[in-house]
C-alpha cells in the first residue's frame, strides 16, 4: 500500500484544525487504498492549537505533531514537517481548508500514473482576497519570473503532492531563510499544475499583514537572484558614462567661453540624484548582505518543544 504524508503547518487555527481534520478524512476514506498520515506543525500558536492538535492525536492514531517554542513562520513549520516525512508520497497544505483535500485524487493520478514528480496547484481566480493584494502578487511573479531562474507560473501555491525523491532533494537545500515557492521550483522534475478556484478562509484568520507579502516578496527574489546587484552596478555604470559627457562639455565651456557661474539648479539635482542612488545600492547591497549574516550565523530553522514522534524522546510528559 503507498502511503501519503500531509505536511499541515498550524498557527492560530484553534477555530478550524478540528473542521480541518474530520473534512480531510471523508476525502481519505474515500481513497481505502492509499495510507494517509497526517504531520500538524503547531507553529507557536498563541491559542488553543496546541491542546486540539493532542486531542486529535489521541482520537485518530494517524495524526502526528511537533510543536514549536514559539513562532518560526511558515516556511519553517513547512520544512519541520518535510523533514519528519518518510512516505512515498508528501502533501503540503494549509489547515484552513483554502487548499481543498478534494484534489487529492486527481494529485495522486498525476504523481502515480501520469508520470510526474510533483502535481501542484495555482489559483483559477483571485476571489476572496482584495484587490491591492491580486496587483501587488501579479507584480510579485511578473518580477520574480524575470529576475531569477526559477519560473512559477501566475498564482502557483505551496499546495501540492510531491514524490519522496522530490522532497529528499528539497531537504538537501538547507538555507535558515527559505523561500519554499522558488526551492519547490528550483530542484526541478517534473511538475503538473492543476488550477482550481480558491475559496475564502471559514474559519479563523489569515495572518498575512501587507508588510510581512512585502518582506515575502523581497525574500523571494533575493533568494534565487543577485539581478538588483547587478541592476546596481548597469545604473552606476550609465551615470558614469552621462557624467563624464556633462564634465567634458562643462569643461570645454569653460575653458573656451570662461567661467560662467550659473549651475545652481546642476549641482543640486547631480547631489540629490547621485545620493539618491547611492543610498538605494548600499540598501541592496545591505540586503544581500544581510542574508549572508544571518545564514552565516547557522541557527536551526525552528525549536521543537513538544512532539509524538516515538524516534523523540521529547514527548509532553505532565498529562
Ligand atoms: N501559518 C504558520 N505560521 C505562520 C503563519 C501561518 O504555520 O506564522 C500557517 C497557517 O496556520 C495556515 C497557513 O500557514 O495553515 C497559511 O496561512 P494563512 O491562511 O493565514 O495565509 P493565507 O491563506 O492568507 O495566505
Ligand atoms: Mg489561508
Amino acid at each position: 500500500m503507498k502511503t501519503i504524508d500531509l505536511v499541515v503547518p498550524c498557527y492560530n487555527e484553534e477555530a478550524g484544525l478540528e473542521h480541518f481534520v474530520l473534512e480531510t478524512n471523508k476525502v481519505i476514506d474515500s481513497l481505502p487504498e492509499y495510507s494517509f498520515r497526517y504531520i500538524l506543525v503547531n507553529d507557536g500558536s498563541k491559542d488553543r492549537t496546541y491542546l486540539i492538535m493532542k486531542k486529535l492525536a489521541k482520537t485518530f492514531n494517524n495524526i502526528k505533531y511537533i510543536s514549536f517554542s514559539r513562532n518560526f513562520g511558515k516556511e519553517a513549520a513547512m520544512f519541520a514537517g518535510l523533514q519528519h516525512t518518510t512516505a512515498d508520497y508528501v502533501v503540503v497544505m494549509d489547515a484552513d481548508l483554502q487548499h481543498p483535500p478534494q484534489l487529492f485524487p486527481q494529485m495522486i493520478q498525476a504523481v502515480e500514473h501520469e508520470g510526474y514528480d510533483c502535481c501542484a496547484t495555482k489559483r483559477a481566480d483571485r476571489e476572496g482576497e482584495s484587490k491591492f493584494r491580486g496587483i501587488f502578487s501579479k507584480l510579485f511573479f511578473k518580477l520574480s519570473n524575470r529576475l531569477t531562474d526559477v519560473k512559477m507560473p501566475y498564482g502557483a501555491m505551496d499546495f501540492r503532492m510531491m514524490s519522496r525523491q522530490m522532497v529528499d532533494s528539497i531537504l538537501e537545500l538547507s538555507e535558515v531563510q527559505r523561500f519554499s515557492k522558488g526551492i519547490f521550483s528550483w530542484v526541478g522534475f517534473n511538475t503538473k499544475w492543476i488550477a482550481y478556484k480558491t475559496v475564502d478562509r471559514q474559519l479563523g484568520q489569515t495572518t498575512w499583514k501587507f508588510s510581512s507579502l512585502f518582506k515575502y516578496a523581497i525574500e523571494g527574489i533575493t533568494s534565487f537572484s543577485v539581478a538588483p546587484l547587478r541592476f546596481t552596478a548597469v545604473m552606476g555604470f550609465i551615470i558614469f558614462v552621462i557624467s563624464l559627457i556633462y564634465i567634458i562639455i562643462t569643461l570645454i565651456q569653460t575653458l573656451f567661453l570662461g567661467i560662467t557661474t550659473p549651475g545652481y539648479v546642476t549641482t543640486l539635482c547631480a547631489i540629490l540624484f547621485m545620493g539618491g542612488i547611492t543610498e538605494m545600492s548600499i540598501g541592496i547591497l545591505g540586503e544581500y548582505i544581510g542574508k549572508i549574516y544571518m545564514e552565516a550565523k547557522d541557527r536551526p530553522i525552528y525549536i521543537t518543544k513538544f512532539s509524538n514522534f516515538e524516534d523523540e524522546d521529547n514527548e509532553e510528559k505532565d498529562d
